[in-house]
């Protein structure tokens, strides 16, 4: 079977090599090319010995996933539908900044977790990606907008795994993708520019603390457990107390001094408040001396059957101004890449039933009249 070079880590690239009987130096050579220079064809690699070079295409590859589609947004979001086979797909988005460019990555084709809120929740689970197919995603991403932006360096310079799936419930494929993306002759990326983003995996957000810290992104959605059990399904397993704890263990080995709780707000349901002032009293006073954090208020993003409306703009503004009245730094993600349906929780990648431009336009229309769209900067306390 032929092996795709981008499933390795440097060590495994180096294991690999080992195995054809060439020296470790190899590997770095090779996992340059493929990943500073996005290389896929081996003749290009001038700088391998000839042997080598001549060797590899019998036993491996650098395999990219297809292209199902490509959206660019009039705000510069791009989203990349990709196929993994058997009828999954899953999505990609960039969204440029003034200061940084950020790709969101999916880590399954579809999710297990099943959150009320979300999408690709709804969508079911199909299966794990791995390791090879979750940096495809960046792999492609990263040389495409190179090439498309008349750039020699680098454009993406922050990755979070807030795509498709819990890339907590694909621990072992994720690891390694991770390595490549921090790796000096890989990405080059600081560990507090790579952020995991969790429904709360507890015992993985321990493995993770040992075996590569990256920020911590944790969607928290409700105060209590009542109406997180009914919001995010794996709370029963892994309840508030038992989340928060896991969230200081991990803060020695963090990169940053604060964990990131997500808050989609959603009208009606978590955003009153009343849940604003349980929030705040849960997160300043967990483990008696409360949990170094911000909060990020997602607007929640509609999409059809979910049932959800986002809360109004007023209640997202007064959720937040307790809560930074209380001292908790509060931020309001903004949308991007609205008219591609690019946002947070829209991710489907449903290749099969996939609607027209036309059904999505009024699919938002529809949409709109119980929600606020709003495009505005992130506002901090
Ligand atoms: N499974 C991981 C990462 C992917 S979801 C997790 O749940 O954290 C990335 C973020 O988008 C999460 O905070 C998730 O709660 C949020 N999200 C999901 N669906 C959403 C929607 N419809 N509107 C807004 N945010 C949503
Ligand atoms: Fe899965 Fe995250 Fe969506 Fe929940 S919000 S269903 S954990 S992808």
């Amino acid at each position: 079977m032929t092996a795709n070079l981008l499933d390795f880590d440097l060590e495994g690239l180096a294991a690999f090599c080992e195995q054809l009987g060439e020296k470790r130096f190899r590997a770095v050579q090779l996992f340059r090319w493929i990943h500073q220079k996005g290389a896929s064809d081996f003749a290009q690699m001038t700088d391998l010995a000839r042997g080598l070079r001549d060797k590899l295409p019998a036993v491996c590859a650098i395999t990219d996933l297809p292209v199902l589609s490509r959206q660019d947004s009039a705000d510069g979001t791009i989203k990349w539908l990709f196929d993994v086979g058997d009828g999954n797909a899953v999505e990609t988005v960039f969204i440029p900044e003034e200061d940084r460019g950020t790709l969101c990555i999916s880590s399954q084709a579809g999710c297990a977790v099943g959150c009320r809120f979300c999408s690709t929740g709804h969508q079911g689970f199909s299966r794990n990606l791995t390791t090879g197919e979750i940096l495809a995603q960046l792999w492609h991403a990263e040389h495409f907008l190179r090439r498309h932006l008349k750039r020699g360096e680098r454009v993406i310079t922050n990755v979070v795994m807030m795509g498709m799936g819990e890339p907590l419930q694909n621990y072992n494929a994720l690891v390694p993708a991770l390595r490549v993306m921090l790796d000096d002759h890989g990405y080059g990326l600081s560990r507090r520019r790579v952020t995991v983003s969790t429904s709360g995996v507890v015992p993985m957000i321990d493995r993770l603390a040992q075996d590569c810290p990256v920020a911590l992104a944790v969607s928290l959605h409700a105060p209590g457990d009542a109406l997180r059990d009914d919001l995010v399904p794996l709370n029963r397993k892994y309840p508030i107390a038992e989340l928060l704890d896991a969230c200081l263990r991990y803060l020695p080995a963090a990169p940053r001094d604060f964990i990131t709780f997500e808050y989609c707000m959603l009208d009606g349901v978590n955003d009153q408040p009343a849940h604003a002032l349980q929030l705040l009293d849960l997160l300043r006073s967990h483990g008696a001396r409360g949990v170094p954090c911000k909060i990020n208020l997602i607007p929640f993003n509609p999409f059809p059957d979910s049932g959800l409306t986002c809360s109004p703009r007023a209640a997202v503004q007064r959720f937040a101004q307790v809560l930074i009245e209380g001292g908790l730094v509060t931020t309001v993600r903004k949308t991007r890449g609205d008219d591609i349906d690019a946002a947070c929780g829209q991710l489907a990648g449903d290749v099969l039933d996939r609607t027209s431009a036309a059904q999505r336009l009024a699919r938002r229309r529809q949409a709109s009249e119980h929600t606020i769209r709003f495009v505005h900067k992130e506002r901090q306390a």
